[in-house]
């Protein structure tokens, strides 16, 4: 089908969908085949090879929606993150990345790139000045998330993108929390948008992917890694995640509103002491966020009056939200970064990282706002 709207929600019901002629069905037929019939002029189909058509119907509409030329589809977002990693960067190179980041990819970067010999450095002071700093002869990356996870800091993706092309460093952006539809990093400038698919463009918690999104160029240097690393996504899946992305400018949307408006509650809380929400008009980096992205997000942190013993309180009393990991579903879930994604560093570096024991994370779904909100009510009394 040829999609002349650039509006996303269009593109996500309709870009990429491909069509069966026996049939006559609408809906990308699955084909869950391992061995093709080959011509020996052609390149031949193979799920590790990523070039099945269930995989390119779900990578031409993430494409579609980064506004990038194409896209991949592996098997996790981790598997996005370290085959892109591994598909740009050598030996004796180096990265620059923020040191608020998703816990698998800051031990990918440490403790496993180090392996093979890419040095990295963490940067502490998120704005131009402290990426610049970071800087070296031999840096290929800059690699940067934002919002963070779990304070929803907000990094200048532009200024990032900026700063990159001023050196010759290529740009690398994990856009899992804010989804295509809230925020289009390659609009900017960025080179390679990662999604953990596992989150947002899933979106009912029940499968795992990972979404590479680029120029061919780097998409062409990428794949050789990621074929032969065979984090490749079955057919199957591939089918589900497509689904789920027909309904992501939806769902987003109500993600937005609810987080908003709970955000609003926890913020005039007495029992509250801090809320974490780019949304807020009192978020540090308010004005940032609301330049780069379209929406604020599903995704939100706030720290309670009290000790850790009150967060188990608080989540004790919780009746409809269950204490959970991962993000990005319809339902709300909560957990505390303390046990969770920040639960195996020092209380020390925790605290350098303004992590604080009474810190709770909520992912907000898109039940009806007044019953989240009525939960966390009876949770903080
Ligand atoms: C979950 C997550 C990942 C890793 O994704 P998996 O699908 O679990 O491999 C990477 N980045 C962020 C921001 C995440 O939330």
């Amino acid at each position: 089908m040829k999609i002349q709207s650039q509006s996303p929600e269009t593109l996500c019901v309709h870009a990429g969908t491909f069509f069966s002629e026996e049939d006559g069905g609408i809906n990308s037929p699955i084909f869950p085949s391992t061995a093709f019939r080959y011509d020996q002029n052609a390149a031949v189909p193979y799920a590790r090879y990523l070039n099945v058509p269930n995989q390119e119907a779900v990578t031409q509409k993430v494409a579609a929606l980064e506004g990038t030329e194409t896209a991949l589809v592996l098997s996790s977002g981790m598997a996005a993150i370290s085959g892109a990693i591994m598909g740009l960067v050598k030996q004796g190179e180096h990265i620059v990345f923020q040191d608020s980041l998703y816990g698998g990819t800051q031990y990918f970067i440490t403790e496993i790139l180090d392996q093979f010999g890419v040095a990295y450095t963490l940067v502490n002071q998120h704005n131009v000045e402290g990426f610049h700093a970071a800087i070296q002869e031999n840096t290929k990356l800059i690699y940067i998330e934002t919002p963070s996870n779990p304070l929803l800091e907000i990094i200048d993706i532009e200024a990032i993108v900026t700063l990159a092309k001023e050196h010759g460093i290529l740009s690398m952006i994990d856009n899992t929390f804010t989804s295509p539809i809230n925020q289009q990093p390659a609009h900017w400038g960025i080179d390679v948008v990662i999604h953990s698919a596992t989150k947002y463009l899933g979106g009912h918690s029940d499968l795992m992917a990972g979404i590479i999104a680029s120029r061919e160029e780097l998409i062409q240097k990428i794949k050789p890694v990621a074929i032969n690393f065979g984090a490749c996504l079955d057919a199957r899946v591939c089918y589900l995640l497509e689904r789920s992305l027909k309904t992501l400018a939806l769902r987003i949307k109500q993600h937005n509103q609810n987080a908003m408006e709970v955000a609003e509650f926890l913020m005039a809380h007495p029992k509250v002491e801090a809320v974490y929400y780019p949304g807020l008009a009192t978020h540090p980096n308010h004005a940032l966020a609301k330049k780069q992205m379209n929406g604020f997000g599903g995704m939100l942190s706030f720290e309670i009056q009290g000790e850790y013993e009150d967060v188990h309180h608080f989540f004790g009393r919780l009746q409809m939200i269950d204490r959970a990991v991962s993000l990005g579903g319809v339902e709300t879930i909560t957990c505390s970064p303390r046990e969770t994604s920040h639960g195996k560093i020092s209380p020390e570096a925790r605290q350098k990282l303004g992590i604080r024991d009474t810190l709770i994370r909520l992912s907000v779904g898109i039940e009806d706002a007044k019953d989240i909100i009525a939960d966390l009510e009876r949770a903080l009394t």
